[in-house]
């Protein structure tokens, strides 16, 4: 179907409309703080091959929230930048054999273009490149705080090396259980070394009972909760060797002794600590993630991996009676032990910020003053990984030697630069200050700005980025520089856009890139035929026919909008559509938002409801919705118009309160639309009623308007023809007459 205006030169002409009027940005010097909505998007990286849909897709969910939230009043401050440090960036400069710094440029610039083209009403006013000595400066500053606080320290320590990115890793870097590198997949190895840390499980207890407060999915808490790791339980000593466990009682049962490849103790046997009996001790690659804490009890009768160790080494089981639960607990002493490890952040590599310490062989490790900050990367003929452990920086001589800023003697620089991950562990706190140059951000700007009130992550960073951005607000304000310890107080995490089934990757080749969208269907329609395409918390297929899907309902839009005027729609249609789309966009169920529309169009007829619509479909397609308010010859912009209110009146007569009940027992009432079908009705009242039964364990019987009664065993199962009676004997059909 012809598009009946022409996109392009409508979506150009808004988009340097809202640029020079300022559609998007804040003064946040004059701004009452409890109007500002801090509404953010993590930053990209800005890879070689540029903006994707799937990045698209969750951009579009945060703009259509934050164009919501600011017609309903709030003062919305949406900020973009990019996280341009880093291995990713650095590993395609190598490929194609091009400086990072230029390279890095280039691909900003285009990231910038596309993060323009959509249509999304970042605050360019405000953007942050981490790769930017006035921003790199402040992360540096951040590790000098840190290092003086005791959190950042150096110690030998069996490390994570990947050898294809000839750099160690944090553990939250790898994956298939910290086999493999998540930037290249090569297998990793183990190497002992000195390296940099943060001491994030200083923090563990905290980052754990602060999950507790904070509106984030469940999910997402669940998994920083498992990465964290807390178990409590006993060490107890076989000989000299302790072992940590969660389940003492099963103490009389322990027939082996496991502990981490390469263990001293592995080949030897202990003395039981009760029977005096030798156990073996045995190494098993289960006990790796032990690591540091040495070695674990064997239980194959209790315990099913137990169970199957000994199995495979003819270890045989033991059914000795369990340990009563008093003498369980004065077992050994009592201990607490964590997964998670201390942060490693140093790397081999020259695309980060140099970690800002001087070596003295007087002074040891002095931090750089910060009056000489930014460190800045020295320029090297060679800025390739050595593989020898050693960082490229090390062999820019000049640079290295320096003098020890605590004794004015010779000194030489740390040459490993930090991990990618600090850079974005602050850079929320940077965004509403970028006009300060004399401090990382202003207190009374934070203080009106953060914390962040929306934040749209990844799924794949729930146990990296989140958990640092945590930890290390935590420590800053653990040393008075920020006034709250949680940075994101409610995240919503972004599902993933697919291609012909797969994950979009360069690899396979089905990379979709919204720059051949843009050019011919318009921003407007890839983003809703996105949105439209699958629930944003839950991702989905992406396909042409949801575009052309909502092509043709633009072209509709226009027909009706700009067309003769008709009547008016029954006002009870207009505020349960409000209501729906306003829902909607609240629980981010952006898709249902959209399907609403498109079942208001119809309906449409008047000059009021016309204005009503369009208000309805700004956040979603802001340029057509800009382009219709001025053909409806209303004042710029849609976007500073008020979101459309609706009578609650017009809705009473919409919902009906049902009892409840289970077996004729009244378990509580739901409010559920007055039209419900059964199915909904049930469905609503075991999301609203605890410990309903099962569905296919029962049999429901619904009288709309009065009851929905669940009922259980045979007296309900020889009723099924009872199942929906419109003014039927309540009694009679509860399975209790
Ligand atoms: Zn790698
Ligand atoms: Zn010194």
């Amino acid at each position: 179907m012809a598009t009946p205006y022409d996109v392009q030169e409508a979506e150009d002409r808004w988009r340097r409309r809202w640029e020079t009027e300022g559609i998007g940005r804040v003064d946040l010097d004059d701004v009452d703080p409890s109007d500002v909505f801090y509404n953010l998007a993590e930053f990209p990286y800005p890879s070689a091959e540029g903006l994707h849909v799937g990045h698209v897709f969750r951009y579009a969910g945060v703009d259509v929230h934050g164009r919501y939230r600011r017609m309903l009043g709030d003062q919305v401050f949406q900020p973009i930048g990019f996280d341009a440090f880093g291995i990713h960036t650095e590993n395609y400069a190598l490929k194609v054999g091009e400086d990072p710094i230029s390279l890095t440029a280039r691909t900003t610039a285009r990231f910038r273009t596309q993060l323009e083209r959509i249509g999304a009403a970042w605050d360019w006013s405000r953007v942050i490149d981490t790769s930017r000595p006035e921003y790199f400066r402040w992360t540096q500053w951040i590790l000098v705080r840190l290092f003086e606080a005791g959190l950042l320290y150096r110690a030998e320590a069996p490390v994570i090396w990947c050898p294809s990115c000839l750099t160690v890793l944090a553990r939250e870097q790898t994956e298939r259980d910290g086999t493999v590198c998540e930037r290249c997949e090569s297998t990793v190895t183990e190497r002992v070394m000195t390296q940099w840390f943060l001491r994030i499980t200083a923090y563990a207890d905290q980052l754990l009972d602060g999950l507790e407060e904070l509106d984030w999915p469940e999910r997402a808490k669940r998994l920083q909760r498992r990465w964290i790791g807390k178990s409590v339980g006993r060490e107890i000593t076989f000989g000299d060797l302790t072992v940590f466990t969660t389940r003492p009682d099963t103490l009389p049962a322990v027939t082996f002794l496991a502990v981490p490849p390469g263990h001293p103790a592995a080949g030897s046997t202990r003395p039981h600590p009760i029977t005096g009996a030798a156990i073996p001790v045995y190494e098993a690659d289960y006990v790796v993630e032990a690591y540091g804490t040495g070695a674990v009890m064997g239980v194959p009768a209790h315990d099913e991996r137990d169970r199957r160790f000994a199995e495979e080494h003819d270890i045989p089981t033991s059914e000795a009676e369990l340990l009563e639960p008093a003498v369980a607990a004065s077992v050994g002493s009592p201990a607490t032990r964590y997964r998670l490890r201390d942060w490693l952040i140093s790397r081999q590599r020259y695309w980060g910020p140099p970690i800002p310490i001087v070596h003295c062989p007087d002074c040891g490790a002095v931090p750089v003053p910060e009056d000489e900050l930014p460190v800045l990367l020295p320029e090297v003929d060679d800025f390739r990984p050595t593989g020898t452990g050693r960082s490229p920086l090390a062999a820019a001589h000049d640079w290295v030697d320096t003098s020890c800023p605590r004794c004015g003697g010779p000194g030489r620089r740390e040459t490993e630069v930090s991990d990618t991950f600090v850079d974005s562990a602050w850079y929320f706190l940077r965004y509403p200050s970028t006009e300060y140059h004399d401090r990382a951000w202003d207190p009374d700007r934070t203080a009106k700005v953060l914390p962040v009130d929306f934040y749209a992550g990844g799924p794949e960073h729930i146990q990296r980025h989140h958990l640092y951005a945590r930890f290390v607000t935590m420590a800053l304000h653990d040393l008075g520089l920020v006034p709250f310890e949680e940075p994101f107080p409610r995240i919503r995490i972004g599902g993933m856009i697919i291609e012909g089934g797969a994950k979009m990757s360069k690899s396979r080749g089905n990379v979709v890139s919204p720059d051949d969208y843009i050019d011919t269907v318009g921003a407007d329609a890839l983003r809703c035929g996105l949105l439209f395409s699958a629930p944003w918390e839950q991702g989905g297929e992406f396909t042409n026919a949801a575009i052309a899907g909502i092509e043709r309902f633009f072209a509709r839009t226009w027909r009706t909008i700009t067309g003769p005027d008709g009547a008016e729609p029954d006002n009870s249609i207009m505020a349960r559509a409000i209501k729906a789309v306003t829902d909607a966009i609240e629980r981010l169920a952006f898709n249902v938002a959209i399907a609403r529309l498109m079942e208001l169009l119809p309906h449409i007829g008047s000059p009021a409801s016309k204005r009503t619509f369009v208000r309805l479909l700004a956040p979603f397609a802001p340029h057509l919705a800009e382009e219709l308010w001025m053909r409806l010859g209303e004042p710029f912009s849609v976007h500073t118009q008020p979101w459309p209110r609706y009578d609650e009146r017009l809705l009473e007569d919409e919902e009906v309160e049902l009892a409840v009940q289970v077996d004729g027992k009244v378990r509580g009432t739901v409010t559920v639309p007055r039209d419900a079908s059964e199915s909904d009705v049930s469905e609503i009242a075991r999301r609203q009623v605890a410990g309903l039964p099962m569905t296919d364990e029962v049999r429901v019987v619904y009288v709309p308007g009065r009851v929905v009664n669940f009922v259980t065993g045979e007296s309900g199962m020889s009723r099924r023809s009872d199942r929906t009676r419109p003014d039927g004997d309540v009694a009679a059909v509860s399975g209790t007459a």
